[in-house]
């Protein structure tokens, strides 16, 4: 893992989102966790190496941020939003999120199947909130400030971690660090709200939930693809293209990468976000 800063270590570099921990006086937070199992389990024993897990919050219900829980049982008292609880690990038409962490094992966690339960059995405790709240939520711990600010967009249940004595901030998905932006479970209009909201703090550090550390001046080439998006697609319906036409042609497969063992769903990507803008924008 990598440090941001003396005490904020997040890993980047693995498949799943960037889930970190902050070591405070007081024992370790936890931000999001592994979605490949080996890495959940190697995650929580150096966390704990730092002293006790003292929270673990996620930032959204995506599988890549929340799977690794089920490996982080007993240890902290699991802190999210209202709408992260409401949608963990529910099926939706886009994907089935239990099959989606179990196709990542032969490619990118060969010894995670050892560990991986079945799905009945991890369905009976996937280890989801037992602080749940809505609004905003400010956790102090040792000598460390933890404000969970509700900023939904691209889910609806999205919170920012702003760690002011360490002058960052935990974005999740709200920011894609250079490679693909997925917007299909979004609200466009409200995630570029919320990339104000997070404009507004005083930091220098954004920890995104894919891609590298950045900084915010990132916030604005964020704000710049989901404009994008939105100004294509609804420039292909204003031209009376049907949306499978839409789908077809309207696409940013150009602009990024995908990130780390997501490769091949780049079509993917590019398929289910223009198709789910069309839906909206034709509703
Ligand atoms: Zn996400």
């Amino acid at each position: 893992m990598q440090n941001v800063t003396p005490n904020i270590f997040t890993e980047t570099k693995v498949r799943g989102c960037n889930p970190s921990y902050i070591t405070t006086s007081d024992g370790v937070v936890v931000i999001d966790t592994p979605q490949l199992p080996t890495k959940a389990v190697q995650m929580r024993k150096e966390a704990e190496a730092h002293g006790p897990i003292r929270y673990l919050i996620n930032t959204e219900h995506h599988v890549d941020h929340i799977f690794g829980n089920y490996y982080f049982k007993g240890a902290g008292t699991v802190v999210h939003h209202q709408g992260v609880y409401d949608n963990f690990m529910v099926v939706g038409p886009e994907l089935d999120p239990f099959a989606y962490a179990q196709e990542a094992l032969p490619t990118d966690d060969p010894d995670g199947a050892a560990i991986f339960p079945d799905r009945e059995e991890y369905y009976q405790d996937p280890n989801k909130g037992q602080i749940v709240f809505t609004g905003d939520l400010t956790l102090r711990v040792g000598g460390h400030t933890f404000e969970l600010i509700h900023t939904p967009g691209h889910t609806p249940g999205q919170v920012a971690v702003h760690v002011p004595e360490e002058r960052a901030v935990f974005t999740g998905d709200t920011v894609f660090s250079e490679c693909q932006t997925w917007l299909m479970t979004s609200n466009v209009d409200e995630w570029l709200t919320a990339l104000e909201t997070i404009r507004d703090l005083d930091i220098d550090y954004v920890v995104p939930g894919h891609g590298p550390i950045t900084t915010k001046e990132y916030l604005f080439v964020q704000r710049s693809m989901l404009m994008e998006w939105k100004t294509a697609v609804a420039a292909a319906v204003a031209k009376g293209w049907s949306r499978e036409e839409t789908v077809e042609r309207v696409h940013f497969k150009d602009r990024y990468p995908v990130d780390i063992g997501q490769e091949y769903m780049m079509d993917y990507i590019n398929e289910w976000n223009a198709g789910s803008l069309y839906d909206k924008l034709t509703a």
